[in-house]
């Protein structure tokens, strides 16, 4: 669901009044690029949108990352290269077929170096009508002040510290923390019944996209408590409980996080719940 600001985002779209580019400074990269993706769906939907639109082919391109109308840039993990702007310009020179406008989206800004960002610049500089851009960064002092200059800039603040070690197991979420254990003891020990777990300790107990997400981030907690125990930084694992992870190597670990993140991007979007847990236990096993 998108938040406040990119409702804003959405009603000056539809009242003729967006700029041509906005840097979005946020605290959390991953949930804002998620965010925007559903604003862009809102904007460009060609049905009266719903929420989490399935039915349109255009939203259905969004989602798959299709839409041509729609460029997402990345870094390489350090750098956007001037390659990857210069391409963007290639693609939005005609005008989209499918959409009003054409849109990119530059994730971590502060990645443009001097020389992407002067091509970048361009771009900026002779605003065409049809082309909106979004760039994303979460290191603000670090973008080029060039392009800081030539965008509206919006605040995006996530409060990602909503749930964490001191606060999974008050009265609240203990339900769902003895759910989440239980559903980890099955998976990481049992093992034998891998896929079927997903039913007899999940959905028996949740079947809410909100609640499964909840116990997703209490696992996400208990693993990154865990890799902290690990480094020694912090002993709070132990007040979980949960020996029965001890015997995880430190990268075991980390992978873990990684597919739990993996698992709650996707649960934004509108898969099912039940496929979606599969995938889960079954690259938990590899
Ligand atoms: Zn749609």
């Amino acid at each position: 669901m998108a938040i406040e600001q990119f409702e804003k985002l959405v009603n000056l779209y539809h009242e003729n009044k967006l700029s041509h580019a906005y840097l979005l400074v946020t605290n959390n990269i991953d949930y804002c690029f998620r965010d925007l993706k559903l604003a862009i769906k809102q904007i460009d939907c060609n049905e009266e949108y719903k929420e989490n639109c399935t039915k349109c082919n255009i939203c259905n391109l969004i989602d798959q990352n299709y839409l041509p109308s729609l460029i997402v840039i990345e870094s390489d993990g350090k750098n956007i290269k001037k390659e990857q702007i210069l391409e963007l310009k290639r693609k939005f020179s005609t005008k989209p077929i499918y959409t009003k406008e054409n849109i990119y989206v530059i994730k971590n800004a502060e990645a443009l170096n001097s020389s992407s960002a002067n091509t970048m610049l361009k771009f900026l500089e002779e605003p065409e009508d049809n082309i909106i851009g979004f760039f994303i960064t979460n290191n603000v002092n670090n973008v080029i002040n060039t392009i800081k200059s030539r965008c509206e800039i919006i605040n995006i603040f996530y409060d990602v510290h909503e749930l964490n070690i001191d606060s999974i197991d008050n009265d609240i979420n203990k339900s769902y923390l003895d759910v989440a254990k239980n559903y980890l003891k099955k998976i990481e020990v049992e093992k034998n019944l891998r896929i079927m777990y997903n039913k007899s300790e999940l959905l028996n107990f949740y079947t809410e996209r909100e609640d499964i997400k909840k116990i997703f981030q209490i696992l996400v907690i208990i693993y990154e408590e865990l890799l902290k125990n690990k480094l020694n930084l912090s002993n709070s694992f132990s007040k979980l409980n949960i020996d029965y992870l001890s015997f995880l190597s430190y990268k075991d670990v980390l992978n873990r996080i990684n597919l739990l993140n993996k698992f709650l991007d996707d649960l934004n979007s509108n898969a099912s719940i039940e496929l979606l847990l599969d995938k889960f236990v079954i690259e938990m096993e590899i």
